[in-house]
Protein backbone atom coordinates (compact mmCIF):
# COMPACT_ATOMS: atom_id res chain seq x y z
CA UNK A 1 0.00 0.00 0.00
CA UNK A 2 1.13 3.31 -0.58
CA UNK A 3 0.29 6.35 1.78
CA UNK A 4 -0.03 9.85 0.12
CA UNK A 5 1.43 12.54 1.51
CA UNK A 6 0.05 15.22 -0.46
CA UNK A 7 -2.57 16.33 1.74
CA UNK A 8 -2.84 16.97 5.19
CA UNK A 9 -5.14 17.81 8.34
CA UNK A 10 -6.38 21.36 9.01
CA UNK A 11 -4.80 22.80 12.34
CA UNK A 12 -8.03 22.96 14.17
CA UNK A 13 -8.34 19.03 13.93
CA UNK A 14 -7.36 16.75 16.86
CA UNK A 15 -3.63 16.25 16.76
CA UNK A 16 -2.62 12.46 15.15
CA UNK A 17 -0.86 11.97 19.01
CA UNK A 18 -4.73 12.64 20.32
CA UNK A 19 -5.96 10.10 17.81
CA UNK A 20 -3.44 7.55 18.98
CA UNK A 21 -4.04 8.35 22.76
CA UNK A 22 -6.93 5.54 22.14
CA UNK A 23 -5.62 1.78 22.70
CA UNK A 24 -8.35 0.30 20.82
CA UNK A 25 -7.40 2.78 17.57
CA UNK A 26 -3.52 2.66 18.65
CA UNK A 27 -3.59 -0.89 18.37
CA UNK A 28 -5.19 -1.19 15.33
CA UNK A 29 -2.81 1.80 13.76
CA UNK A 30 0.02 -0.50 14.91
CA UNK A 31 -1.41 -3.57 13.47
CA UNK A 32 -1.67 -1.99 10.04
CA UNK A 33 1.39 -0.19 9.40
CA UNK A 34 3.28 -3.04 9.38
CA UNK A 35 2.33 -3.38 5.86
CA UNK A 36 2.86 0.33 4.22
CA UNK A 37 5.80 -1.32 2.79
CA UNK A 38 3.48 -3.12 0.55
CA UNK A 39 4.17 -1.91 -3.47
CA UNK A 40 1.80 -3.58 -6.03
CA UNK A 41 1.83 -4.10 -9.68
CA UNK A 42 -0.42 -6.12 -11.70
CA UNK A 43 0.12 -8.98 -14.49
CA UNK A 44 -2.10 -10.31 -17.34
CA UNK A 45 -1.52 -14.02 -17.02
CA UNK A 46 -3.73 -15.37 -19.91
CA UNK A 47 -5.55 -14.12 -22.83
CA UNK A 48 -7.79 -16.82 -22.73
CA UNK A 49 -10.97 -17.31 -20.38
CA UNK A 50 -13.06 -20.58 -19.61
CA UNK A 51 -15.92 -18.42 -19.27
CA UNK A 52 -17.56 -14.92 -20.96
CA UNK A 53 -19.17 -12.33 -18.89
CA UNK A 54 -20.93 -9.95 -20.00
CA UNK A 55 -19.44 -6.72 -18.75
CA UNK A 56 -16.04 -7.95 -18.64
CA UNK A 57 -13.27 -5.18 -18.90
CA UNK A 58 -10.77 -7.34 -19.71
CA UNK A 59 -12.75 -8.26 -23.37
CA UNK A 60 -12.12 -4.13 -23.95
CA UNK A 61 -9.53 -2.10 -25.36
CA UNK A 62 -6.17 -3.29 -26.88
CA UNK A 63 -4.87 -5.75 -24.00
CA UNK A 64 -7.31 -8.59 -25.10
CA UNK A 65 -5.24 -8.88 -28.48
CA UNK A 66 -1.72 -8.72 -26.59
CA UNK A 67 0.76 -11.99 -27.55
CA UNK A 68 0.56 -14.51 -24.63
CA UNK A 69 4.27 -15.17 -23.37
CA UNK A 70 4.25 -18.55 -21.93
CA UNK A 71 7.53 -18.79 -21.16
CA UNK A 72 8.24 -19.65 -17.12
CA UNK A 73 11.97 -18.10 -17.76
CA UNK A 74 10.36 -15.05 -18.79
CA UNK A 75 8.25 -14.29 -16.16
CA UNK A 76 10.48 -15.70 -13.94
CA UNK A 77 13.05 -12.57 -14.97
CA UNK A 78 10.42 -10.29 -15.07
CA UNK A 79 9.60 -11.02 -11.18
CA UNK A 80 13.42 -11.06 -10.51
CA UNK A 81 13.21 -7.41 -12.11
CA UNK A 82 9.65 -6.45 -10.24
CA UNK A 83 11.49 -7.37 -7.42
CA UNK A 84 14.70 -4.94 -7.75
CA UNK A 85 12.25 -1.82 -8.60
CA UNK A 86 10.76 -2.47 -5.30
CA UNK A 87 7.34 -3.99 -6.33
CA UNK A 88 6.39 -6.54 -2.95
CA UNK A 89 3.54 -7.43 -4.25
CA UNK A 90 1.35 -8.56 -7.55
CA UNK A 91 -1.73 -8.66 -8.45
CA UNK A 92 -2.33 -11.91 -11.08
CA UNK A 93 -5.59 -11.51 -12.76
CA UNK A 94 -6.88 -10.96 -16.60
CA UNK A 95 -8.33 -13.24 -18.65
CA UNK A 96 -8.32 -16.44 -16.16
CA UNK A 97 -4.81 -17.41 -14.30
CA UNK A 98 -6.05 -20.13 -13.36
CA UNK A 99 -5.62 -21.62 -17.19
CA UNK A 100 -1.21 -21.49 -16.65
CA UNK A 101 -0.82 -22.86 -13.14
CA UNK A 102 2.79 -23.26 -14.36
CA UNK A 103 3.49 -19.55 -14.37
CA UNK A 104 1.35 -18.90 -11.07
CA UNK A 105 4.31 -21.15 -9.63
CA UNK A 106 7.01 -19.27 -11.52
CA UNK A 107 5.72 -16.07 -9.83
CA UNK A 108 5.16 -17.55 -6.48
CA UNK A 109 8.76 -18.62 -5.94
CA UNK A 110 9.85 -15.34 -6.87
CA UNK A 111 7.59 -13.08 -4.98
CA UNK A 112 5.46 -14.81 -2.22
CA UNK A 113 3.09 -11.59 -1.37
CA UNK A 114 0.03 -11.05 -3.59
CA UNK A 115 -3.40 -12.58 -4.93
CA UNK A 116 -4.67 -13.96 -8.12
CA UNK A 117 -8.23 -13.20 -9.22
CA UNK A 118 -9.97 -15.98 -10.91
CA UNK A 119 -13.90 -16.91 -11.69
CA UNK A 120 -12.76 -20.15 -9.56
CA UNK A 121 -14.01 -22.52 -12.42
CA UNK A 122 -10.62 -24.48 -12.40
CA UNK A 123 -9.12 -25.32 -8.89
CA UNK A 124 -5.53 -23.53 -8.68
CA UNK A 125 -3.10 -25.60 -6.77
CA UNK A 126 -2.32 -25.42 -3.30
CA UNK A 127 1.35 -24.97 -3.97
CA UNK A 128 0.39 -21.53 -5.24
CA UNK A 129 0.13 -19.41 -1.62
CA UNK A 130 -1.08 -16.43 -2.94
CA UNK A 131 -4.78 -14.87 -1.19
CA UNK A 132 -7.17 -16.36 -4.16
CA UNK A 133 -10.04 -13.63 -4.76
CA UNK A 134 -13.18 -15.93 -6.73
CA UNK A 135 -15.78 -13.66 -8.60
CA UNK A 136 -19.26 -13.97 -7.67
CA UNK A 137 -22.05 -11.76 -9.34
CA UNK A 138 -25.22 -12.95 -8.46
CA UNK A 139 -26.98 -17.00 -7.91
CA UNK A 140 -26.36 -19.67 -10.44
CA UNK A 141 -29.13 -18.54 -12.93
CA UNK A 142 -27.88 -15.18 -12.98
CA UNK A 143 -24.46 -16.45 -13.63
CA UNK A 144 -25.53 -18.57 -16.06
CA UNK A 145 -27.49 -15.67 -17.94
CA UNK A 146 -24.23 -13.05 -17.43
CA UNK A 147 -21.48 -15.39 -17.30
CA UNK A 148 -23.11 -18.63 -19.56
CA UNK A 149 -21.46 -20.57 -16.68
CA UNK A 150 -23.73 -23.31 -15.00
CA UNK A 151 -23.40 -24.41 -11.60
CA UNK A 152 -20.77 -21.71 -11.03
CA UNK A 153 -21.39 -20.90 -7.21
CA UNK A 154 -21.22 -24.80 -6.48
CA UNK A 155 -18.39 -25.14 -8.58
CA UNK A 156 -16.76 -22.36 -6.96
CA UNK A 157 -17.62 -24.09 -3.36
CA UNK A 158 -17.03 -27.45 -4.17
CA UNK A 159 -13.03 -25.88 -5.15
CA UNK A 160 -12.51 -23.50 -2.71
CA UNK A 161 -14.36 -24.64 0.68
CA UNK A 162 -12.30 -24.47 3.74
CA UNK A 163 -9.41 -22.79 1.91
CA UNK A 164 -7.36 -20.42 3.88
CA UNK A 165 -5.97 -19.07 0.48
CA UNK A 166 -10.31 -17.98 -0.62
CA UNK A 167 -12.12 -14.90 -0.86
CA UNK A 168 -15.65 -15.59 -2.40
CA UNK A 169 -15.74 -11.58 -4.39
CA UNK A 170 -19.69 -10.77 -4.66
CA UNK A 171 -19.96 -8.18 -7.41
CA UNK A 172 -23.01 -6.41 -6.87
CA UNK A 173 -24.97 -5.37 -10.09
CA UNK A 174 -27.64 -3.89 -10.92
CA UNK A 175 -29.60 -6.36 -11.22
CA UNK A 176 -28.53 -9.15 -8.82
CA UNK A 177 -28.61 -6.93 -5.24
CA UNK A 178 -31.65 -8.94 -4.29
CA UNK A 179 -29.74 -12.44 -4.68
CA UNK A 180 -26.72 -11.74 -2.56
CA UNK A 181 -29.02 -12.57 1.34
CA UNK A 182 -29.12 -16.55 -0.86
CA UNK A 183 -25.81 -16.54 -2.07
CA UNK A 184 -24.15 -15.01 1.27
CA UNK A 185 -25.86 -17.43 3.30
CA UNK A 186 -24.91 -20.36 0.72
CA UNK A 187 -20.80 -19.32 1.48
CA UNK A 188 -21.21 -18.83 4.92
CA UNK A 189 -22.91 -22.22 5.04
CA UNK A 190 -19.96 -23.51 3.29
CA UNK A 191 -17.59 -21.67 5.83
CA UNK A 192 -16.55 -19.34 2.93
CA UNK A 193 -15.71 -15.52 3.87
CA UNK A 194 -16.98 -12.79 1.34
CA UNK A 195 -16.38 -9.22 0.49
CA UNK A 196 -18.13 -7.16 -1.89
CA UNK A 197 -17.64 -5.43 -5.30
CA UNK A 198 -19.41 -3.03 -6.92
CA UNK A 199 -19.88 -3.24 -11.08
CA UNK A 200 -17.80 -0.81 -12.65
CA UNK A 201 -18.55 -0.24 -16.23
CA UNK A 202 -16.36 -1.34 -18.65
CA UNK A 203 -15.39 2.30 -21.18
CA UNK A 204 -18.49 2.64 -23.08
CA UNK A 205 -20.64 0.06 -21.45
CA UNK A 206 -24.25 1.08 -20.75
CA UNK A 207 -25.33 -1.79 -20.09
CA UNK A 208 -28.11 -3.51 -17.61
CA UNK A 209 -25.35 -4.12 -15.28
CA UNK A 210 -23.97 -0.10 -14.64
CA UNK A 211 -25.42 1.27 -11.58
CA UNK A 212 -27.72 4.09 -10.39
CA UNK A 213 -28.64 6.13 -8.19
CA UNK A 214 -31.15 4.04 -5.98
CA UNK A 215 -29.11 0.78 -6.51
CA UNK A 216 -26.42 2.44 -5.26
CA UNK A 217 -28.43 3.05 -2.05
CA UNK A 218 -30.01 -0.52 -2.20
CA UNK A 219 -26.59 -1.94 -2.29
CA UNK A 220 -24.99 -0.13 0.48
CA UNK A 221 -27.76 -1.34 2.92
CA UNK A 222 -27.83 -4.73 1.55
CA UNK A 223 -24.03 -4.44 2.43
CA UNK A 224 -24.46 -3.33 6.07
CA UNK A 225 -26.72 -5.56 6.73
CA UNK A 226 -24.82 -8.25 5.67
CA UNK A 227 -21.98 -7.34 7.41
CA UNK A 228 -23.85 -7.08 11.01
CA UNK A 229 -25.89 -10.50 10.11
CA UNK A 230 -21.81 -12.52 9.36
CA UNK A 231 -19.25 -10.13 10.92
CA UNK A 232 -17.24 -13.59 11.05
CA UNK A 233 -17.44 -14.36 7.01
CA UNK A 234 -18.28 -10.94 5.68
CA UNK A 235 -14.36 -9.32 5.35
CA UNK A 236 -15.90 -5.54 5.19
CA UNK A 237 -16.27 -2.28 7.00
CA UNK A 238 -19.52 0.49 7.05
CA UNK A 239 -17.15 2.67 5.57
CA UNK A 240 -15.96 0.19 2.35
CA UNK A 241 -19.73 0.17 2.24
CA UNK A 242 -19.64 3.95 2.20
CA UNK A 243 -16.95 4.58 0.04
CA UNK A 244 -17.78 2.55 -2.72
CA UNK A 245 -21.54 3.24 -3.23
CA UNK A 246 -21.41 6.38 -3.09
CA UNK A 247 -22.71 8.83 -6.17
CA UNK A 248 -19.48 9.75 -6.81
CA UNK A 249 -17.47 7.40 -7.72
CA UNK A 250 -13.70 6.69 -6.73
CA UNK A 251 -11.74 9.08 -8.65
CA UNK A 252 -14.39 12.13 -7.80
CA UNK A 253 -13.97 10.99 -3.88
CA UNK A 254 -10.41 10.17 -3.28
CA UNK A 255 -8.37 11.69 -6.25
CA UNK A 256 -7.00 8.23 -8.04
CA UNK A 257 -3.34 7.80 -8.04
CA UNK A 258 -2.97 5.18 -10.62
CA UNK A 259 -0.87 6.10 -13.78
CA UNK A 260 -3.72 6.57 -15.84
CA UNK A 261 -5.37 9.48 -13.36
CA UNK A 262 -2.24 10.99 -12.07
CA UNK A 263 0.48 12.35 -14.48
CA UNK A 264 3.05 12.66 -11.21
CA UNK A 265 5.89 10.06 -11.38
CA UNK A 266 6.80 11.72 -8.04
CA UNK A 267 5.80 9.22 -5.16
CA UNK A 268 3.59 6.58 -4.41
CA UNK A 269 1.74 4.76 -7.64
CA UNK A 270 2.14 7.17 -10.31
CA UNK A 271 5.75 5.95 -9.97
CA UNK A 272 5.50 2.62 -9.26
CA UNK A 273 2.49 1.37 -10.52
CA UNK A 274 2.53 -0.78 -13.66
CA UNK A 275 0.07 -3.32 -15.16
CA UNK A 276 1.45 -5.70 -17.53
CA UNK A 277 -0.10 -7.08 -20.32
CA UNK A 278 0.28 -10.89 -21.06
CA UNK A 279 3.39 -10.29 -23.86
CA UNK A 280 4.67 -8.51 -21.01
CA UNK A 281 5.00 -5.35 -21.95
CA UNK A 282 2.85 -2.15 -20.42
CA UNK A 283 1.80 1.25 -21.20
CA UNK A 284 2.02 3.90 -18.58
CA UNK A 285 -1.35 5.85 -20.22
CA UNK A 286 -3.51 3.16 -19.49
CA UNK A 287 -2.12 1.97 -16.52
CA UNK A 288 -4.26 0.77 -13.59
CA UNK A 289 -5.45 -1.94 -11.50
CA UNK A 290 -8.90 -1.80 -13.91
CA UNK A 291 -7.68 -0.73 -17.10
CA UNK A 292 -10.66 0.09 -19.64
CA UNK A 293 -13.07 0.80 -16.85
CA UNK A 294 -14.74 3.83 -16.96
CA UNK A 295 -13.65 6.25 -14.45
CA UNK A 296 -16.28 7.93 -13.90
CA UNK A 297 -18.20 4.66 -12.79
CA UNK A 298 -15.44 3.02 -11.32
CA UNK A 299 -16.01 1.76 -7.53
CA UNK A 300 -14.04 -1.21 -8.10
CA UNK A 301 -12.86 -3.02 -4.72
CA UNK A 302 -9.54 -3.23 -6.51
CA UNK A 303 -8.76 0.28 -7.29
CA UNK A 304 -10.39 1.76 -3.40
CA UNK A 305 -7.85 -0.83 -2.02
CA UNK A 306 -5.37 1.57 -3.34
CA UNK A 307 -7.32 4.85 -3.76
CA UNK A 308 -8.59 5.05 -0.35
CA UNK A 309 -5.95 3.50 1.92
CA UNK A 310 -3.82 6.22 0.33
CA UNK A 311 -5.50 9.28 1.56
CA UNK A 312 -4.30 8.45 5.46
CA UNK A 313 -4.02 12.22 5.60
CA UNK A 314 -7.60 13.02 4.48
CA UNK A 315 -8.64 10.97 7.27
CA UNK A 316 -7.15 12.47 10.76
CA UNK A 317 -9.87 15.42 10.87
CA UNK A 318 -12.00 13.42 13.20
CA UNK A 319 -11.59 10.42 15.24
CA UNK A 320 -14.43 8.64 13.48
CA UNK A 321 -12.93 9.50 10.18
CA UNK A 322 -9.32 7.81 11.24
CA UNK A 323 -11.78 4.47 12.70
CA UNK A 324 -12.80 4.57 9.38
CA UNK A 325 -10.24 4.79 7.58
CA UNK A 326 -8.84 1.94 9.97
CA UNK A 327 -11.41 -0.12 9.47
CA UNK A 328 -10.75 0.21 5.52
CA UNK A 329 -7.39 -0.37 5.79
CA UNK A 330 -7.79 -3.84 8.24
CA UNK A 331 -10.47 -4.88 5.64
CA UNK A 332 -8.19 -4.86 2.46
CA UNK A 333 -5.38 -6.32 4.48
CA UNK A 334 -7.93 -8.93 5.21
CA UNK A 335 -8.57 -9.95 1.87
CA UNK A 336 -5.61 -9.16 -0.02
CA UNK A 337 -2.84 -10.81 2.29
CA UNK A 338 -2.27 -14.39 3.28
CA UNK A 339 -2.13 -14.60 6.99
CA UNK A 340 -3.52 -11.47 7.95
CA UNK A 341 -6.31 -11.58 10.55
CA UNK A 342 -9.65 -9.18 10.28
CA UNK A 343 -9.94 -7.37 13.34
CA UNK A 344 -13.26 -5.80 14.77
CA UNK A 345 -14.33 -2.54 13.11
CA UNK A 346 -13.99 0.09 15.06
CA UNK A 347 -16.89 2.31 13.40
CA UNK A 348 -20.36 1.81 12.23
CA UNK A 349 -21.14 4.94 11.66
CA UNK A 350 -21.60 6.03 8.29
CA UNK A 351 -19.57 9.10 7.69
CA UNK A 352 -18.86 10.92 4.69
CA UNK A 353 -15.95 10.81 2.98
CA UNK A 354 -13.48 13.65 3.94
CA UNK A 355 -12.64 15.70 1.01
CA UNK A 356 -9.51 17.36 -0.21
CA UNK A 357 -7.66 19.66 1.98
CA UNK A 358 -4.97 20.94 0.22
CA UNK A 359 -1.76 22.10 1.97
CA UNK A 360 -1.27 25.67 2.04
S1 LIG B 1 -14.36 -14.64 -15.85
FE1 LIG B 1 -13.39 -12.64 -15.70
S2 LIG B 1 -11.97 -12.54 -17.46
FE2 LIG B 1 -13.39 -14.25 -17.83
S3 LIG B 1 -14.96 -13.31 -19.12
FE3 LIG B 1 -15.67 -13.24 -16.98
S4 LIG B 1 -15.04 -11.21 -16.22
FE4 LIG B 1 -13.91 -11.64 -18.11
S1 LIG C 1 -10.68 2.94 -13.67
FE1 LIG C 1 -10.61 3.35 -11.48
S2 LIG C 1 -8.61 2.65 -10.79
FE2 LIG C 1 -8.53 2.82 -13.02
S3 LIG C 1 -7.69 4.88 -13.38
FE3 LIG C 1 -9.94 5.03 -13.43
S4 LIG C 1 -10.53 5.60 -11.34
FE4 LIG C 1 -8.42 4.82 -11.27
Amino acid sequence: MTINHQTSAPSDKPKFSELLAYPDVKARWEKVRKYFFLRESTYDMSNRCNIRCDGCYYYEGDKQFARENGSPEDWRALMQAEKTRGITYVVLAGAEPSLVPALLEVCYAEMPLGSIATNGFKKIPESVGYKIHISVWGNDETSYQVRKAKNLLKKQIENYANDPRAVFVYTFTRENIDEVQAVAAELVASGCKLTFNVFSSPVGYAGPLRHDRESLLTTRKAMIALLKQYPEHVLFSVYNAVAHTSEKALHDLYNCSYPRCNPSQDIGLGRSFRQYRTDLNWDRSVACCVPDTDCDDCRHYAAGSAVVTARLYRHVGSLQAFKSWLDYVDTYLAVWVMGYDKGENLCREEIEPPPVVRRR
